[in-house]
Parts: C-alpha cells; structure tokens; sequence
C-alpha cells in the first residue's frame, strides 16, 4: 500500500475516536506485552541474527525495556489522562479552566538497527499509551529483527491503528512526504536532518533522538569499581549504543591504571578470547566493521585490536596516544574502540567536553561530592549518571534524550506520554448571566480605572 493511501486509513481511524478512551489505549498497551511474553523466542532469535547479540543481553537491553516502559505507562495512564484544573483570575469569574491530554493523531516512529526492537516499541509505548494511531518503519539493517516485527505486530495489535513499513531510505522518505501528526526519528544526525527537513514541509513536529560523543571522566572513587561499569556499558551490544561511553577523559596518574582495569574487566566479563564468547556481539555489517578497523590506527592500543571481518568481529578494545583531533575523537566511534585521554583534573575534563557538541550522555566517576556536583552543574549533555554507564535508561522515570546536537525533544514513562500528546487548554464559562459586560466597550473613565 502506498504511503499515502495508509496514513489516510489511519487518520480515518483515528478521526472515528475509536483511540480515545482509556480501555483502548489499555488494550493496546496489554496486546504489546502479549506479543513480547509470548513471542519472545522470535524476537530474541531476530535480534541474534542481526547482531550476535546474546540472548540474556537481548532480552534485558531490548525486550525487558519494553515491558517496563508499557507496565509504567499502565499503571500511571488515569494520571496521565486525567485533566488538571487551571485557577482563574478573579476578573473572569464565574469560569472553570483546565488542560487536557489529546493524542496528536496519526505519528511516524522511525528506528534504527543498534537496538532495533526497543528504540521502535519503546516509543509505540508512548504513542498508545496517548491514543494516536502509529507507523513503525525499524531499520533495514537489522532485517531479521524488522520482519519480525512487521509479521508479529498486526497480529497483537490493532491492525487499524498501527503498521508497520519495512524498507530502507526510499520507504522512510515515501513516509516522511505525507503529513504527519509527528515524526519520532531514532539514529544518526546526517539522516536527523533529512528527517527534520521533511517535516518542515508539513510543520510536522519532531523528536530527534540522535547520538554523538557521550564522556565518561574518571577522577576518583575506586578504579577497577570504574572500570568494570564502563566496559559494561561500552561493550555489550559490541559498543553500538547511542548512550555507550564514547570516551574517557582521566588523569595522567589514573591513564595506566585504568587502562588495566579496563583490560581485567573485559577478561572477567568476555574471557581471554571474547570472541568465543556467546555474550559478546557483532559489528552490525561490513561497512561499518571497515570504519572502525580504520579508526584503531589513530592511537596506540593497549588491549584488545583483534579482528575478524568474515564474523564482523571487533575485540573490546582500548587504545591511549590518541590526538583529540583525530578521526577516532571527531567522529560517534559506535563500535568497540574506547580511547583513553589525559586531563590535568575535572575542571579541564569539563571545558574538553563544554568544548564539543553536546553530548547524548555524559558519565562522572568520582566519591567526591564537590566533583558529583560540579560535573552536574557545568555539564550540558542529554543526561548525566554519576558512577554507572548506560544503565540509567533503565528507570522509565527517567526522561531520555539528547540536547543540541545530540538530538530534541525526550521519551520514556510520563515524557513519552506527553511527547505524543497535545495538553489542551480549555477555558469554560457558563452562558448564563453576561458576567463579562464590565469587559466590553465602550471604555469610559470608569471602565479604565478598572
Ligand atoms: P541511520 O541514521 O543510518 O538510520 C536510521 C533510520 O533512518 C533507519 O530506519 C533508516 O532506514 C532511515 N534512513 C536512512 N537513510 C535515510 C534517508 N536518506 N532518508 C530517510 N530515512 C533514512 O542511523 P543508524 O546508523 O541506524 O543509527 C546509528 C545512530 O543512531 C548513531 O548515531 C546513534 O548514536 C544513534 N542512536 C541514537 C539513539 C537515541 O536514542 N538517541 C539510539 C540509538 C541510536
């Protein structure tokens, strides 16, 4: 079906009100945890497939970020719905005012292939959860996970109100020519501004969720406590999360011994020989294992570097030397390469990043509350997490999203309600008695005074 011919199926549907109600939204929020808990063997084996990705980690960093998202949207969603009043100024009384929650209408959710399920479901959450009919369009490249998703959806949920559009650039550009009510775009910021000038032709709002440099600075606290929740972060999904530590910036002192946690750490979770390891993925196609092979010439590495382009595979590595003005410093690495530079203190690792377009995330390790605050305080970034990497995605209370150039506007647990919403004002006053004659002209003396 052509694009055009499917958005006005769907704004049929939506202008039908059929969305509307709680119960619908509810139905649909419980469909999507039906198909998560019943089909969770495809979808594991879909995201496998595409990107070696271990079947623990697929189900913890994508399936069971789903769940959560649409468990807290279920039991918040008559709060979120519900109306809230608004006082109004003596003057206009008698009169009630309030602000109510409407869906947009009908929205376009386009996803990458680094967490293809999730950053295409998550957002759905959101989007059902305020009553708007969807089109999902994930990633070509993970093309397991994709088909999947385009076979399981329509049987769980409301065939009517949400689809699904595999393709690549040609499909995501039919989509982006119709007249959306938004476009929630997920992935890198060359095809962000594609997106964000299509919509300008519809004034279509958009939420970019994009990616960028994101720091971890180390200037305290213990160093191998450090270490083990970088790498953590950095290397599962073989370092192709858009919030992964791109980075770190650490002190002349700290740079060896660090760089030998990081070493250990990676032993401990992955083995001598990560890849042998069932819990260690793959780099998602050739072009992008041929960059990142590139990038390792642009420092020294310490360890790791091993490389197989048959498998796609890309040890955990960590490299030092590394000029900030290289390829590997100028560019999202988005892959497994963690260089480590040098700082004198946190003051200069804070100008460094101030220096650079914002950041999606932005880590601080450290014990010292002086340095927490600090890095809170002068750190412009999507978000911050002090003493973890990654993990903070975790709390659906949590906003997620980036500022700048890592991205606009946010989603998870109440902001992907609103981020789907439009909060109505409404100004009500009773017909009766004409309380609003001292307001009209002609204005004599009297009436200026007043
Ligand atoms: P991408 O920009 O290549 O593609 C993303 C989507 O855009 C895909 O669905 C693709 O089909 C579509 N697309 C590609 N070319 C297009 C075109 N010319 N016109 C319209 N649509 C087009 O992004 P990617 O490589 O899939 O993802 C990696 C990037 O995403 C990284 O920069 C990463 O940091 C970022 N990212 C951000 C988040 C976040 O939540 N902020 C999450 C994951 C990834």
């Amino acid at each position: 079906m052509g694009a055009a011919r499917l958005l006005a199926g769907l704004r049929r549907y939506f202008a039908s009100g059929v969305t509307r109600p709680a119960a619908w939204r509810r139905g649909q929020l419980h469909a999507l945890l039906r198909l998560l808990g019943e089909r969770e063997e495809e979808l594991v084996r879909a995201l496998e497939q595409d990107l070696g990705k271990s079947r623990t980690e697929a189900f913890l960093s994508e399936v069971a970020v789903v769940r959560a998202e649409a468990g807290f949207a279920l039991s918040h969603l008559d709060r979120w719905m519900a109306p809230e009043r608004i006082p109004v100024p003596g003057g206009l009384r008698p009169a009630r005012a309030w602000t109510q929650a409407r869906p947009l209408g009908s929205v376009l959710i386009i996803g990458p292939w680094n967490y293809p399920l999730q950053l295409v479901l998550a957002p759905l959450v959101g989007a059902l959860a305020a009553g708007n009919t969807a089109v999902l369009k994930p990633s070509e490249l993970a093309s397991a996970t994709s088909r999947v998703l385009a076979r399981l959806v329509p049987q769980y949920l409301d065939p009517e109100a949400v689809a699904v559009v595999e393709g690549g650039p040609e499909a995501s550009t039919d989509l982006l020519a119709q007249p959306f009510d938004h476009v929630f775009y997920t992935g890198g910021e060359r095809v962000g501004r594609i997106v964000l000038k299509a919509a300008a032709e519809h004034l279509t709002p958009v939420t970019l969720e994009l990616g960028g440099k994101s720091p971890a600075v180390v200037v305290g606290g213990d160093l191998r406590t450090a270490a083990r929740r970088i790498a953590y972060g950095k290397f599962m999904n073989a370092a192709q999360t858009c919030v992964a530590p791109d980075y770190v910036l650490t002190t002349p002192d700290a740079a060896p011994v660090l760089a030998g946690a990081l070493a250990d750490a990676v032993r401990e979770f992955y083995g001598s020989d990560p890849r042998a390891s069932a819990d260690y993925g793959r780099i998602i196609n050739e072009h992008h294992f041929d960059r990142l092979v590139g990038l390792l010439s642009d420092g020294t590495v310490v360890s790791g570097g091993r490389h197989e382009r048959a498998e796609r595979y890309l040890e955990p590595t960590v490299l030092r030397d590394v000029d900030p003005d290289s390829a590997l410093m100028r560019e999202e690495i988005f892959g497994p390469l963690l260089p480590i530079l040098e700082v004198a203190d946190l003051a200069e690792a804070i100008d460094f990043i101030g220096a650079r377009p914002h950041p999606l995330a932005a880590y601080l390790f450290s014990d010292r509350d002086e340095d927490l605050l600090a890095f809170t305080e002068r750190v412009q970034a999507g978000g911050l997490a002090h003493n973890v990497c990654t993990i903070q995605l975790a709390v659906p209370g949590l906003p997620f999203g980036g500022v700048g150039a890592s991205g606009t506007g946010s989603y998870h647990g109440r902001q992907s309600f609103t981020t789907f919403s439009h909060l109505q004002p409404v100004f009500s006053k009773p017909a009766r008695m004409d309380t609003l004659r001292l307001a009209y002209p002609p204005f004599g003396p009297l009436k200026r005074r007043l």
